[in-house]
Order: C-alpha cells, then structure tokens, then sequence
C-alpha cells in the first residue's frame, strides 16, 4: 500500500524565525506513522536552517518553486540544481504561480523536466479557476496541464512523480465554496485516465494523486476516502500545528479504520 503523503505548504507566511518555531511545534505535537509521509514546505529563505533542524525520520522538505535553468545571469533566481540534496520534493506550477507570476504551461513544463534532472521528486500541481469550471472546461484543463508538465518526462520517470489536484476556487476559501468530495472524484478518475494514455496501466495506478483546496482536520478524512487519492496538500490549516496534527491523526485513523 503506498504511504499517504501530506505536504504542508506555509506559503510566504513566515520569516525563519517563526518556521523554525512551527517546525519544533511539528515535532512536539506530530505523531509519525509507518503509513504516513509528512513533507514541509516553508521560503525558499527557510530551506536550509530548516534542514539542520529537520528530524528526517519524521518529515521531508520541499520547495515551493524554483528556476528551470541551472545556473546562469538570473538575477534573483534559485535553480533546482541549487536545492539537490537539500529538499525531496518541490511544488511545481502552484495556481499562485500561474496566477501572480504568469508562469505558462511550458514554464511549468522546463520546471518539472529540471527538477527530475537534479534528483527531485516534483508535485505538479494542477486545476481549474472558477471561470474554466463554469465554462465546463475541467477536463480540458487537466488535460493541457498535464500533458504539457509531463512532455520531457519519460515512463521511467512518472512512477515516481506526484500530481496534486487543486481547484483554483478551492484554495483558501474555508468560508466561500469549498470542493465537494464526490465531485472531485471525476477530476482523480481523469487525471488517471490521462496519466494511462500516456504512460499505460501501471504508471498510473504507481503515480501519486493528491487533493488541494482549503483542506482542514475535519473534512480531510472525506478527501482522503476518494478512490486513488494519496494524500493532501495543506495550506492555511499547516500553519496551525494542532490543526495540522489533526490532519495527519486523521489520516492515520482512515487506514487504520478507526472513527
Ligand atoms: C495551497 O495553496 O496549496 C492550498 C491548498 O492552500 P489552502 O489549504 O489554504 O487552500
């Protein structure tokens, strides 16, 4: 059975003082399970203190973002190759960075060709703004962001690559519309199919879906029950350790099957 991965993205939220302290609530608080992998997401500033502080056997890093080239003039940049053998994971194509930073389907694309050039595991992270959704464009989404993140990535490659579902109206909207578990399971269902045209059977039952969007302790059971779901990606409610350590009990109580 594959481990449920939960990734906690603090987003530009805290200085490294202050990640340093969620990161010690996160190990005071967070029971760790065979079953379960937790991975920490906090500025790309944090990175490295995080790193020394970080009990490996308990959590993983992961970046939010980082520069397709390896090195060269670009000014203010952080390339993949800087972070290998500093962080596990990275997010890669976040609707903040399509949405703030203009970043394009091939932008995504050179991304997750660069991460797995340098040794880490990308979290191409894919959805439909409110508008696509009303104008019945989901599939059709899914499908240009996924086949285009995943051109350069060959069937030796996607077993290990991680697709977090997040529809853009989900995200942080814990008053507004949140996503309905039984929805989202055709968005999983498609997902899948599309990871099977490409890469075949095997490939995606192996590859790692995960849900996104306003994720919190009580309704994280709900998402993680979806047929073909791996895990979650958490964002507002991470930067709540209790909140988060319910999250990851939650978990841990679903495959446990315990209420
Ligand atoms: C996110 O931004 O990846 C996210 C899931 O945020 P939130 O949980 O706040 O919706």
């Amino acid at each position: 059975m594959k481990k449920t991965l939960i990734i906690a993205n603090w987003k530009m939220n805290l200085d490294t003082h202050e990640a340093s302290t969620l990161l010690h609530r996160y190990h005071e608080t967070i029971q760790i399970h065979r079953d379960i992998e937790i991975a920490v997401a906090p500025s790309t500033l944090s990175l490295q203190p995080l790193s020394v502080e970080l009990d490996r056997r308990k959590f993983r890093l992961c970046a939010q973002d980082a520069y397709f080239k390896d090195e060269g003039p670009y000014t203010g940049e952080v390339s993949f190759a800087m972070l290998q053998g500093l962080v596990h994971y990275s997010l890669i194509g976040h609707s903040a960075r399509r949405v703030y930073f203009g970043e394009t389907l091939e932008t995504v694309r050179d991304k997750v060709t660069a991460a797995v050039r340098n040794g880490i595991t990308p979290v191409i992270c894919i959805g439909e703004t409110k508008q696509e959704r009303d104008d019945g464009e989901t599939k059709q989404v899914i499908h240009d962001q996924l086949t285009t993140a995943l051109s350069n990535i060959t069937s030796d490659d996607i077993e290990e690559i991680v697709i977090a579902y997040e529809p853009v109206w989900a995200i942080s909207t814990f008053e507004g519309e949140v996503a309905k578990p039984d929805d989202m399971q055709k968005a999983f269902d498609y997902i899948r199919f599309q990871v099977k045209e490409l890469y075949g059977a095997r490939a995606s039952e192996a590859v790692r879906v995960l849900y996104g969007g306003s994720v919190n302790e009580h309704d994280v059971r709900a998402y993680l029950a979806l047929s073909g779901c791996n895990g979650v990606l958490v964002g507002a409610a991470s930067l709540n350790y209790a909140k988060f350590s319910a999250i990851v009990d939650s978990a841990y109580r679903l495959h446990h099957q315990v209420e």
